[in-house]
């Protein structure tokens, strides 16, 4: 691949050359706020909430990433991450039944200090009150002391022993070439490093990763998602997201163009997590992220029917027949 540049630096500058123009946001305003069924580590459903939190661009430039469409330039003002979650909380107050468990996603990391200010730690600890489980996303150079301070601001408002730090980081797949070129600028010893962090802190930890990577062989792929299923539970993960790799973000296209990568099909998500689930031990929960996940299909006849099927994989954890399309031929056997 002779096109893909071999230097990080000249990869960043791959990846920020094919990217379109980044839309305006206020650092004052959330992107949105979603609320869902998830399956808890103790086998019960929790009301959970996303909160897309609006703040610093992350400092990375990963090949696959598009998160930086939900991002600004500047650092993130003072006191914005705590208005923010203030908002989501009091638009949550209407749900009917209560919210247990909230994510806070800022489209990069929450201990990058140019992302979340550190000075805000105390007061977003008061807008957490009351929560079970508080997940937060970060790439693994960020999990340190920072970690400690934040862990210190849910103890002063009295949630040390109440709620449950939770930190998601991507490891993205354990194929050795291709985390390399996705320009993460992270090994897998240093993923597990961060992690151990994480689980002498007493944080949880949630992984993502990557159905259809770029750089890995088509032929590969399940074989690779399993193997980085398997590193992700040793490194003491509760709960596995595997994403689809979206395309679109400039980068992918061009990767796609070279035949470095092929968007996944919808057939390709549904394979990837009935295999991830084929009864083993059990080791923690995986769940298949359905955002945005029509742009995968193929059929509009049986779409709704193949997601209901996802999301009741997603909160039962076993695998379930699949429905029969007579316009595309899925699941119906030969
Ligand atoms: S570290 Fe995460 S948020 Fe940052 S560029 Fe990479 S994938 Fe995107
Ligand atoms: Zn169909």
């Amino acid at each position: 691949m002779r096109f893909y540049p071999v230097s990080a630096t000249a990869r960043d500058r791959f990846v920020l050359d094919r990217r379109g123009p980044k839309p305006l946001h206020s650092p004052w305003r959330h992107q949105g706020v979603i609320v869902e069924d998830e399956r808890t580590a103790d086998r019960q459903i929790a009301r959970a909430a996303t909160v897309f939190l609006t703040g610093r661009e992350c400092p990375w430039r990963c090949a696959m990433c598009d998160l930086w469409q939900h991002t600004i330039a500047e650092d993130t003002p003072r006191g914005a991450i705590p208005a923010q979650v203030g908002a989501a909380r009091e638009e949550l107050r209407g749900e009917s039944s209560p919210i247990t468990q909230i994510k806070l996603y800022n489209a990069g990391s929450f201990f990058d200090p140019h992302a979340v200010p550190e000075h805000d730690y105390d007061e977003v600890a008061v807008k957490l009150a009351g929560l079970a489980r508080v997940v937060v996303e970060s790439h693994p150079a960020f999990v340190g002391s920072r970690v400690d301070r934040f862990l210190g601001a849910l103890q002063r408002q009295g949630a040390a022993d109440t709620t449950q730090l939770e930190v998601a980081m991507g490891l993205e797949t354990v194929h050795p070439e291709a985390l390399d070129r996705l320009n993460k600028r992270m090994t897998v010893d240093q993923f597990a490093s961060a992690a151990e962090q994480l689980r002498s802190r007493g944080a949880a930890l949630r992984v993502f990763l990557l159905i259809s990577p770029p750089f890995v062989p088509p032929a590969e792929q399940d074989h690779w998602l399993l193997r980085s299923i398997d590193v992700a539970f040793a490194c003491g993960a509760s709960a596995v997201s595997v994403i689809p790799t979206r395309s679109g973000n400039g980068a992918l296209d061009a990767l796609a163009a070279a035949g470095a990568f092929r968007a996944p099909r919808l057939e390709d998500i549904e394979r990837s997590i009935e295999s991830a689930l084929t009864p083993r031990p059990d080791r923690g929960r995986i769940f298949v992220d359905l955002w945005d996940l029509q742009r995968f299909a193929q059929c509009r006849h049986c779409f709704e029917a193949r997601r209901a099927r996802l999301h009741a994989i997603n909160l039962e954890q076993r695998v379930r027949s699949r429905p029969s399309c007579t316009r595309c031929g899925f699941g119906v056997s030969s």
